[in-house]
């Protein structure tokens, strides 16, 4: 439907009379594949709802092409982040002001619950408008940024990404280490992590 749109009618009706496109599902993401006589693999992701289009040789058999898009599934989940990132509404300036309100109330209740639990202290935060990131931890001076679109996620969302970015304050870096902190303190935080769509944080 959506490659309807890129290119005419008639002539997707002809390549997929030839089997020429199709689509193929892959670990739940559906890849349109094309078939040309050309050498070479083409992969992308495009906006803006992050589809993934793969332009391949009719050499390529089905079964082959499926494990080698396989192992580009993460640079394929990577990409559609990053093209639907792009995506996310605007916000007005009169939301963009009642969200920071809401969010100036909510973050300190979320520090002071969680800052006694984990034995951190975070030494300022701030709110802003962030295109890749969650929200930001500089463990160095120890201020936490939280993004302003968080207040159109669901409050845990919200929670999460304080405890996480609190639990950059006893460990930098995302290893084992720091993910065993996330499990003692909020066992469900992978379903939140993949809630949010995996910016970072
Ligand atoms: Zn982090």
């Amino acid at each position: 439907m959506i490659l309807e749109r890129m290119i005419g009618l008639k002539f997707i009706e002809r390549l997929k009379k030839r089997k020429e496109l199709y689509a193929l599902e892959i670990e739940g993401v559906v890849v349109e594949v094309v078939r040309k006589a050309i050498r070479r693999v083409y992969l992308r992701v495009y906006p803006p709802d992050g589809r993934v289009r793969v332009t391949v040789s009719h050499r390529v058999s089905d079964e082959a092409l499926r494990e080698m898009i396989q192992k580009k599934m993460e640079w394929i989940r990577r990409h559609q982040t990053r093209v639907v990132r792009s995506i996310i509404l605007p916000m007005s300036l009169e939301d963009e002001k009642r969200h920071r309100e809401e969010l100036k109330v909510q973050i300190p209740q979320l520090f002071e619950k969680w800052q006694p639990i984990m034995g951190v202290k975070a030494s300022s935060w701030g709110i802003k408008k962030m295109k890749t990131r969650w929200g930001s931890c500089n463990v160095r001076t120890g201020k936490i940024w939280i993004n302003l679109e968080l207040a159109r996620k669901p409050h845990h969302c919200l929670e999460y990404i304080i405890v996480h970015e609190l639990v950059h304050l006893l460990e930098p870096s995302h290893n084992h280490r720091f993910k065993a902190f996330m499990d003692k303190f909020l066992p469900g935080w992978r379903s939140h992590r993949a809630e949010l769509n995996h910016l970072k944080c």
